[in-house]
């Protein structure tokens, strides 16, 4: 069972975006954070990322956040979704709920047991957020990564997914963010999480995740190739645009989507492998 979600997560540790990251990887993660959602009574899964030029959100993130949020309604945990105004549209296009509005009570009132962030804003060193190109991104976030910080003095356990260090999560490893990362110094997160996942794309480390918990629960939990597709035209529809090159284009991180697609049928085949007898 070690040996598949070790192959899952070098799987999603590639690095089309030459992002610089993957020497930050803590290994493990994977595998610990899955086993942590196996035991969890409410999920709240937080999620979006906005494009400053503009004024909407990205395709990396929600996709993985419904993949994720999917998979654990099927092995009968609770889910809630948790975003802002500007991404909510996005969010609905997608068939994603409950989503209660943003509070900062929210873990008392919806009484969430585990906190997921995928591919989300994480505040920096002066309190603002940034996107990877050092852009002040702060008038379009609100702070849902206080939450996070939150739950530290409750028990709440919590997952960050993230591929650029400015996410939530990734203050987990803000000073090897600061030394790997282009203006790492400015845009990493300063919030950390209990357990990080590391992917080359946020929504591929969401589809790690979902991939860990099927070997883990021994059951096909990953999107179907058509479930990916719809997903990404419905946030299209709803305005949403390719978070590197701002395009309304089927892509996400500058990827084609066939890439998000083979990515999740090489998970699958790993799933699919014969478990490995008694380890
Ligand atoms: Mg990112
Ligand atoms: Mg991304």
């Amino acid at each position: 069972m070690r040996a598949r979600l070790t192959a899952i997560e070098n799987l999603i540790s590639r690095d089309p975006g030459h992002r610089n990251i993957f020497g930050l990887v803590i290994p493990g993660q994977l595998r610990l954070a899955a086993l942590s959602l196996l035991s969890a009574e409410k999920v709240g899964i937080v999620t979006g990322f906005p494009v400053l030029s503009k004024g909407v959100g990205e395709t990396d993130g929600p996709p993985g956040a419904l993949a994720l949020g999917q998979a654990l309604g099927k092995l009968g945990i609770e889910v809630v979704y948790l975003t802002d105004e500007l991404n909510r549209p996005l969010l609905e296009a997608i068939g994603a709920g409950p989503l209660p509005e943003y509070h900062p009570g929210l873990i008392e009132t919806e009484r969430l047991s585990h906190l997921v962030a995928v591919e989300r804003p994480g505040r920096g060193r002066d309190g603002r957020y940034y996107n990877m190109f050092g852009q002040d991104i702060s008038h379009l976030v609100e702070p849902l990564d206080e939450l996070f910080l939150k739950a530290e003095d409750l028990p709440v356990t919590t997952i960050g997914i993230g591929d650029g260090g400015n996410e939530i999560g990734l203050g987990r490893i803000l000073d090897g963010v600061t030394k790997a990362v282009d203006k790492g110094w400015l845009i990493g997160s300063t919030v950390p999480t209990d357990y990080l996942i590391l992917s080359g794309v946020s929504n591929w480390g969401a589809y790690g995740l979902v991939g860990a918990l099927s070997v883990l629960a021994g059951q096909d939990l990953l999107p179907s190739a058509s479930d990916i597709r719809v997903c990404i035209n419905s946030m299209l529809a709803a305005g949403s645009v390719d978070g590197v090159t701002s395009e309304a284009v089927a892509k996400v991180d500058g990827l084609d989507l066939r890439e998000s697609i083979a990515l999740v049928e090489e998970i699958r085949s790993i799933f699919l492998l014969p478990s490995e007898g008694c380890s």
